[in-house]
């Protein structure tokens, strides 16, 4: 059975979706997106998904597709028409297609294009890797200066992801100015004592949904929480290292440029907070 996705109000066959060739997400890399993850069916952390794409949308001047309520209607009905029960689903809006190529934005403006489509992934909580940890290197950050806006404009983290193949890590942690922002689609976090370190939002970074959830986990565990720069040399002497995103939740990383953090296993600091992270986002998904 073909998968089911929704283009611009109607739901369709895969093989049958289509969008037009003068779309500027197409084009110019003109839009933006969201990724939510799937548990038991429902979907985690949905009201900060909708708020962080209606501040992309409002940054870039983008017209909104749909109403709140009919973006969560949108995902309700995907997840049921494909059968998911744990997965993620992939929401994307463009600033449309207009009759020509143009770089200024189209004047009079034509309705966005909104796509969303669900990946399954059964098990998606009990990842291998959450038990022993991922393997990251350092690479330059060379993207572009507005990463707190979740654009599709994913080519340099694509290669980044390649970069860190090559050398036979699983991602790469991106250094700027001799600080590390994140990683190539996750947020980054060293562990030293009782203090998670994780760099303080700005331009420089996106903004995390998961990052949200597990830093006020974190507070409310007694934990110590300092959002600030580190270094990779700093994380080299950490006790312990790990990444959050939707859909990996927290992952611990056990190496860096080759060397071990801490002991070299995932710490009992990522373990807990993966933990935390998963129980409660289950119990407010929606
Ligand atoms: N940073 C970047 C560059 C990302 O691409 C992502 C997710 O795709 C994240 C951080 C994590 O964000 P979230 O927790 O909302 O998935």
């Amino acid at each position: 059975m073909s998968r089911i996705v929704h283009v611009n109000g109607t739901y369709v066959p895969e093989e049958e979706a289509r969008v037009s060739v003068f779309d500027r997400g197409f084009l110019m890399a003109d839009g933006v997106y969201e990724v939510t993850s799937v548990l038991g069916g429902k979907l985690v952390d949905f009201p900060g998904h909708l708020a962080r794409l209606r501040r992309s949308l409002a940054e870039l001047d983008m017209a909104s597709p749909a109403t709140d309520d009919d973006l969560l209607a949108i995902h309700r009905e995907l997840v049921a028409r494909n059968g998911i029960t744990d997965g993620m689903v992939y929401l994307q809006v463009t600033r449309g297609a207009p009759p020509d190529r143009d770089f200024a934005y189209p004047n009079p403006p034509v309705p966005p294009t909104l796509v969303l489509f669900t990946q399954s992934k059964p098990g998606l909580a009990d990842s291998p890797m959450a038990k022993t940890g991922m393997t990251v290197v350092s690479i330059p950050d060379q993207r572009w200066a507005r990463r707190d806006i979740k654009t599709v404009q994913l080519l340099y983290p694509s290669m980044g992801k390649m970069m860190a193949k090559a050398q036979g890590a699983d991602d790469a942690w991106m250094v700027e100015d001799g600080v590390v922002t994140e990683g190539t689609s996750n947020n980054a976090y060293i562990v030293k004592g009782n203090a998670i370190i994780t760099r303080d939002l700005g331009p420089h970074i996106l903004s995390g949904i998961t990052r949200a959830a597990v830093l006020r986990f974190a507070r409310e565990s007694q934990m110590q929480v300092e959002e600030r720069p580190f270094t990779i040399e700093e994380a080299l002497t950490a006790d312990e290292a790990f990444v959050t995103s939707a859909t990996t939740f927290v992952m611990p990383v056990v190496r860096l440029d080759g060397q071990p953090i801490g002991a070299g296993r995932p710490g009992p600091v990522a373990a807990r907070l993966r933990e935390i992270y998963l129980e409660e986002s289950r119990k407010a998904a929606v």
